[in-house]
């Protein structure tokens, strides 16, 4: 099965996530070593656990750093896949996050660069649904703003006139037989989630509710799919469709 997500620019969280675990190794090992002598004095044993904790500590983030490299390189599914990505999604992006952020990276390259390495994460998985199963979620903003027509009520009263995306992301929800939905904001997109419970998600939208939507939903897989804003931010938005439907050729089941 040859699955065809995405996954072009994961290098960057990649790099600094790394770099992100090894100063977590550093950081955890000074403190040790500060605190050690005040330990040995109080109690060997005490003394003894806390060097075997760190130990510990050591080994998880570093058999972590190497299964989060190899699931994203190889996109091998490994048993462990999806313990290494829960960690990932919910504990080292927001230190990861920081790290960029202090070196002077934007949120914005940081964000879009998980969002590949979150796809690279899907691919690994390699798991099918039937089309029932799977929801893509989009915007609001893909709508062209002089549309008067309420799709975000029911889709399927688009009239395809072409002037945005929404039409041709009809045609493949219609041809695909997958449910889609649009979401004005976060508390709606939950409450579609809720109703369809999909077993996956295709979430159209820009870097930033993008992270914050595959966090939320997590253990849902998400395939990250970015908007492109050639009028700036939340207006007349466009999405690649063919990056949609291609995804879905390997997605469901034959
Ligand atoms: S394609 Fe659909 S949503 Fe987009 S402008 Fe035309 S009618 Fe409105």
């Amino acid at each position: 099965m040859d699955f065809k997500i995405n996954t072009k620019g994961k290098n960057l969280f990649l790099i600094l996530s790394t770099i992100t675990l090894l100063l977590m190794m550093v950081v955890t090992t000074l403190l040790w070593w500060f605190v050690s002598p005040r330990l040995h004095e109080i109690s060997i044993v005490l003394a003894g656990l806390s060097l075997t904790a760190l130990r510990a500590f050591f080994f998880i983030l570093a058999l972590g750093t190497i299964l989060v490299l190899l699931i994203s390189y190889t996109e091998t599914n490994l048993l462990v896949a999806r313990f290494a990505i829960r960690a990932y999604i919910k504990i080292i992006y927001p230190v990861t996050l920081l790290l960029g952020r202090l070196l002077g990276i934007s949120k914005e390259k940081i964000r879009e660069s998980f969002v590949s390495v979150n796809n690279s994460f899907i691919n690994a998985i390699k798991k099918q649904f039937n089309p029932s199963e799977l929801l893509i979620l989009l915007p609001h903003c893909l709508q062209h703003i002089d549309c008067d027509i309420r799709i975000t009520t029911d889709i399927t009263k688009c009239e395809k006139c072409g002037k945005c995306d929404i039409a041709k992301l009809c045609e493949i929800s219609e041809k695909y037989k997958i449910k889609m939905a649009i979401a004005t904001g976060g508390t709606l997109a939950r409450k579609i989630i809720i109703e369809n419970r999909p077993k996956f998600i295709i979430a159209v939208a820009c870097d930033r509710d993008l992270v914050e939507g595959l966090r939320e939903v997590f253990p849902i897989p998400v395939y990250g799919v970015l908007n492109l804003r050639p009028e700036g931010p939340c207006v007349n938005t466009r999405v690649i469709t063919e990056k949609i439907e291609s995804a879905l050729g390997s997605l469901i089941k034959a």
